[in-house]
C-alpha cells in the first residue's frame, strides 16, 4: 500500500559555491531540487533575497503536489548559534557577522525555520538516510578543504552549550604544530584535510630535495594520483595522514564510545590510501572494547548530505 504524503519540508544547503534547495518527504525522498550559484561576494542581503525566492518556489511546488510545508531546515557553514538561528561568522560569507538568518527567513516565509551548522546537519542526514541508518550514536567527519564534524548521541545532534559542539577538526594534535585559521596550532584539520595533505606533500618534497619545491600548484587529487602510481613520498604522506586521523579518532572513541564513525568529503576518494594506518592507530591507542566495536565507514549520501541533513533537522524540529 502506498503511503499518502501530506507534509513535506524544504531543505537548504547554503554552500560557498552553490545554493541548493529541495523539497523532501517525511521519509527523506527528494521530491524537487533547485540549485543556483551562491555569489557570496554580492553581500548577505542579496544572497538572502535569492534564498527566499528559491524557498518560495519550493513552497509553490509543494502546493501543486497538495503538500503542506511543515518547516524549513538550513545547513550553513561556519559558527552557528542554532537556538537563536544566528550565523555568528562564516568563512564563506565574509560579511555575515551575527546575521539573524532564522529571523530574516521566518519574517518572510511564515513557516518554522531551523538553522544548523552544515557538518552537524550532514551527520544527522547520514544517520537518517545514509551510512548511519539504524544506529543511535555516531560521529561524522567531513574531510574537505577543512575538517568538519558532527556528533549524534541518542539520535540527536550534540549541540553543546552554545550550539558550537562537534568542531572535531580543531582538536589539537601538535601543541606547536602548523598555525590554523581558528587561531590555534597543530589542529587535526591542518593534517587531515585536503589542504593539509597538500602542505604535507610540499614539505616532504622540500625535505627530500633540500630546497623549496617549485612548479605548479598541486591539489590533493594530484597527491592521491601520485600515491596510487606508487610514488613513495605521496604514499608516506597519505599513510601519515591516516595516522593523524587515527590519533584523533582514537580520542573520539574513548570519549564517546560511538557505534560508528562515518567519513565523508573529497578526501574519502583516497580511502584505501589512509584507512589501514588509521585503523592501526585506533587499535593501538583506544580502549580495546570500544576500538573493536566502532565501525569506521565511508559516507553514503555524497553531495546530498547537506540537503538530506537539513531536512532531517527540519523534521526533528517539528516532530
Ligand atoms: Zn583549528
Amino acid at each position: 500500500m502506498e503511503a499518502r504524503v501530506s507534509r513535506a519540508v524544504i531543505a537548504v544547503d547554503l554552500g560557498g559555491t552553490n545554493l541548493r534547495t529541495a523539497l523532501l518527504s517525511p521519509g527523506g525522498e527528494v521530491l524537487e531540487r533547485r540549485r543556483q550559484s551562491t555569489n557570496a561576494s554580492e553581500g548577505w542581503s542579496r544572497v538572502v533575497a535569492r534564498l527566499i525566492d528559491d524557498i518560495h518556489s519550493q513552497k509553490q511546488k509543494a502546493l501543486q503536489k497538495g503538500l503542506q510545508v511543515a518547516a524549513v531546515g538550513v545547513g550553513a557553514p561556519g559558527v552557528i548559534q542554532g537556538e537563536q538561528g544566528i550565523v555568528v561568522k562564516s568563512p564563506n560569507f565574509p560579511d555575515w557577522n551575527n546575521l539573524p538568518l532564522k529571523k530574516l527567513l521566518q519574517e518572510r516565509l511564515a513557516v518554522p525555520v531551523v538553522i544548523e551548522n552544515d557538518a552537524n546537519a550532514a551527520a544527522l542526514g547520514e544517520q537518517w538516510r545514509g551510512a548511519g541508518q539504524g544506529i543511535r550514536s555516531m560521529i561524522l567527519l567531513t574531510l574537505g578543504t577543512g575538517v568538519g564534524g558532527g556528533i549524534i548521541l541518542n539520535n540527536r545532534i550534540w549541540q553543546g552549550a552554545d550550539g558550537m559542539a562537534g568542531e572535531i577538526g580543531h582538536m589539537t594534535l601538535y601543541p606547536e604544530g602548523r598555525p590554523c585559521s581558528c587561531g590555534n596550532r597543530g589542529c587535526l584539520e591542518m593534517y587531515a584535510s585536503a589542504r593539509g595533505i597538500v602542505q604535507s606533500y610540499h614539505e616532504a618534497l622540500e625535505r627530500e630535495s633540500g630546497s623549496r619545491a617549485i612548479g605548479q600548484q598541486l591539489t590533493s587529487e594530484d597527491v592521491y594520483e601520485a600515491a596510487r602510481k606508487g610514488n613513495r613520498i605521496a604514499l608516506d604522506v597519505m599513510r601519515n595522514m591516516g595516522k593523524m586521523l587515527g590519533i584523533g579518532i582514537a580520542s573520539l572513541i574513548n570519549i564517546f564510545n560511538p557505534e560508528r564513525i562515518v567519513i565523508s568529503g573529497g578526501v574519502k576518494e583516497a580511502w584505501t590510501l589512509f584507512i589501514n594506518p588509521l585503523q592501526e592507530e585506533v587499535l593501538v591507542r583506544a580502549f580495546e572494547v570500544p576500538a573493536r566495536r566502532t565501525e569506521i565507514v565511508p559516507s553514503l549520501l555524497g553531495d546530498d548530505a547537506g540537503i538530506v541533513g537539513a531536512a532531517a533537522v527540519a523534521w526533528q524540529a517539528v516532530q
